[in-house]
């Protein structure tokens, strides 16, 4: 069991090296543990799929709950304002031993070894069966689902065939699917990622650039992809939070001021610049009625966050899109 696996890997360590580091051998052993453990759990199916809501910033009567009758006051915007558009699909490890494991514990360690190429495919597979049962049962609701690839499903898999065979199966239509690469993913040398991006984009699929503005960001190039979406890194939004009297006693007001304008400054022009390109922008890490009023004062599209709902099972969004009575 791991607890054995451990203590002989901490045993093991100090006969062997002279700089015995019990924290970095048990992490490198979890890793290892985790790695050999991570395809027969994949089959006894411990791995499951949350669904974290987003919601458009768009303002207007459309945008708002359909039994929300109250003026557009310009008020902060609240999670009840914001009406559900989509969602992205995020991966757990339910580990017998560890208890839920987030992706951040093995989606590296899955890239490593390969993994990542049949767990990704279960992923997909998954939204999309949620995805069409959410279709015939909220005919109305168009729920998009969001599912994130990494590149290694581009190289060592024929992404473009999975996802046409999961779409056929699912009956899941193409118009309501997003996947979500990163920069680094689709910046490499020209081949396979650009071929399968121009193919999935043929197909209908909406193609997102997550975390954007933590890579290279190379909007030119990337306007000359088909890609529709980008999705901003939380961490633009550092700038504009609640705290700022807090933030402005250690780091002196000043200080705080610029920092807060240029973020927000950063984000506008970043906004303006996407649109001008014919790419909508979805903010990601909004955690806060502020960052959300300043988004949507900025015309960011859509967002996702804290504020508005953490990932959650598949029966917690049917509860969402149930109507109130
Ligand atoms: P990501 O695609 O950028 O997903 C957003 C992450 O930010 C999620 O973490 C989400 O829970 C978290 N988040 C959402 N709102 C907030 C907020 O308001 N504040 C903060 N601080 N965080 C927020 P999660 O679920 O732990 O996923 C981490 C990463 O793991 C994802 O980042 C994605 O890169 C990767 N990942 C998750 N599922 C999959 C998958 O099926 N396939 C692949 N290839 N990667 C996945
Ligand atoms: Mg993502
Ligand atoms: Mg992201
Ligand atoms: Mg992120």
């Amino acid at each position: 069991d791991a607890d054995a696996t451990l203590s002989w890997a901490k045993s093991d360590g100090r006969a062997r090296w002279a700089f015995y580091d019990p924290e970095r051998i048990a992490s490198q052993t979890t890793r290892q543990l985790l790695a050999t453990t991570m395809l027969p759990a994949l089959e006894r199916g411990e791995f499951v799929v949350e669904y974290q809501p987003l919601v458009s910033l768009r303002g207007g009567p459309d945008d708002r709950a359909p039994d929300d009758d109250r003026p557009d006051d310009g008020a902060p915007v609240g999670p009840e304002d914001a009406a559900l558009c989509g969602v992205e699909a995020l991966v757990r490890w339910q580990h017998p031993e560890f208890g839920k494991l987030s992706p951040d514990r093995f989606i590296g360690i899955a890239e490593e070894t390969g993994a990542i190429v049949p767990l990704g495919r279960w992923v997909l597979e998954t939204a999309c069966t949620e995805g069409r049962a959410w279709l015939e049962r909220f005919p109305e609701s168009e729920l998009f689902v969001s599912v994130n690839l990494a590149a290694r499903q581009f190289w060592d898999s024929d992404v473009v065939a999975d996802v046409a065979e999961i779409l056929g199966s699912t009956r899941f239509p193409a118009r309501l699917l997003q996947l979500e690469l990163t920069e680094s993913a689709v910046m490499g040398p020209a081949g396979r990622p650009l071929e399968a991006l121009h193919a999935l984009a043929a197909m209908g699929v909406r193609i997102a650039i997550d975390d954007f503005g933590t890579g290279y960001s190379n909007l030119a190039y990337l306007s000359r992809l088909p890609v529709h979406v980008l999705k901003l890194d939380g961490s633009f939004l550092e700038g504009f939070q609640e705290g700022a009297e807090a933030v402005a006693a250690v780091a002196g007001p000043g200080r705080y001021a610029r920092r807060q304008a240029a973020d927000e400054q950063i984000v506008l022009a970043l906004v303006q610049l996407a649109h001008a390109l014919g790419l909508t922008v979805t903010a990601e890490g909004v955690e806060s009625a502020l960052q959300a009023d300043r988004l949507r004062a900025a015309g960011c599209d859509t967002a996702q966050g804290w504020h508005f709902g953490r990932a959650m099972p598949a029966a917690a969004i049917v509860e969402l899109l149930t109507p109130r009575q």
